[in-house]
């Protein structure tokens, strides 16, 4: 579903990602995990196509994303490629971003009306049908101002879902909360985890978290994945020196 070949991403004379390899399977969920610095935000920044890459090529269900083929060559995307290309990419930040002034239904409903061109009544349906998976059905009236941050972050997880993305990113979703919300969010990713079988990408600081649900975790490290494998296997029996200690350090 999601391919990295040989990509390369520097800043000035900063070389950020260096010739990186990276293969997701469809419904796979990879933990990217590793110091701060290492990339590991640039990656999925790059699938959202915020960011330039300076070689190589990203390939999201088999097309890729910088390049469009043309009279069976491969030219630079136009803008209406590149849109339905970000289209098959949902992200979840940080920092919810959801917008200020509309409802937590509203803020579900955007997207698809605007984007996806549904009716109003189907976009309705399908973002109550979200905001019910994430279990914020009872405060869908509610503006962002009067959640909390988890139920803002589950709000902005129902919203990208109802784009009906092939991929979803998730890049430390949970380091802006308070200790005692985390668990609310971790059980919805949980949750899309064990029944929706979606393909995730997830930058995360939770070690335990990544161990739980993953079904692979890439180390990160320089811009190169230093050591990747089952979460038993990286975090049971790293092979590598600076996985070792990278663990060791944050555990
Ligand atoms: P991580 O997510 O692992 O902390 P990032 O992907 O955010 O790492 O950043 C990797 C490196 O790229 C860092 O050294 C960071 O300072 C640098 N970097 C990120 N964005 C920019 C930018 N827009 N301009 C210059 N350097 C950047």
């Amino acid at each position: 579903m999601v391919r990295f070949t040989n990509v390369r991403k520097s800043y000035g004379p900063l070389v950020v990602l260096d010739d990186l390899n990276l293969d997701v399977a469809e419904g796979e969920m990879v933990s990217i995990i590793g110091p701060s610095g290492s990339g590991k935000t640039t990656v999925l920044r790059m699938l959202m196509t915020l960011e330039t890459i300076n070689g190589g090529c990203i390939y999201v269900d088999g097309k890729p994303l910088t390049h469009m083929p043309k009279n069976d060559k491969l030219v630079l995307a136009n803008t209406r490629y590149l849109r339905e290309r970000r289209a098959d990419i949902g992200m979840c930040f940080q920092h919810f971003n959801l917008f200020p002034h509309m409802t937590a239904l509203q803020n579900c409903m955007e997207g698809p009306v605007q984007v996806l061109g549904l009716s109003k009544t189907e976009a309705r349906e399908r973002s109550e049908e979200l905001l019910e998976l994430v279990g914020m059905i009872d405060k869908k009236d509610q503006h962002p101002s009067r959640l909390s941050g988890g139920q803002q972050q589950r709000v902005a997880i129902a919203r990208a879902l109802a784009m009906r993305p092939k991929v979803m990113l998730f890049d430390e979703v949970t380091s802006a909360l308070d200790p005692e919300v985390i668990g609310e969010v971790t059980n919805v990713i949980r949750a899309l985890v064990s029944q929706h079988k979606l393909t995730m990408l997830m930058v995360t600081h939770q070690m335990g978290f990544a161990r739980d649900i993953s079904d692979r975790v890439c180390f990160f490290y320089g811009g190169k994945i230093e050591e990747q494998g089952p979460p038993a296997d990286l975090f049971g029996n790293p092979q590598k020196e600076r996985t070792q200690k990278f663990l060791s350090a944050v555990s």
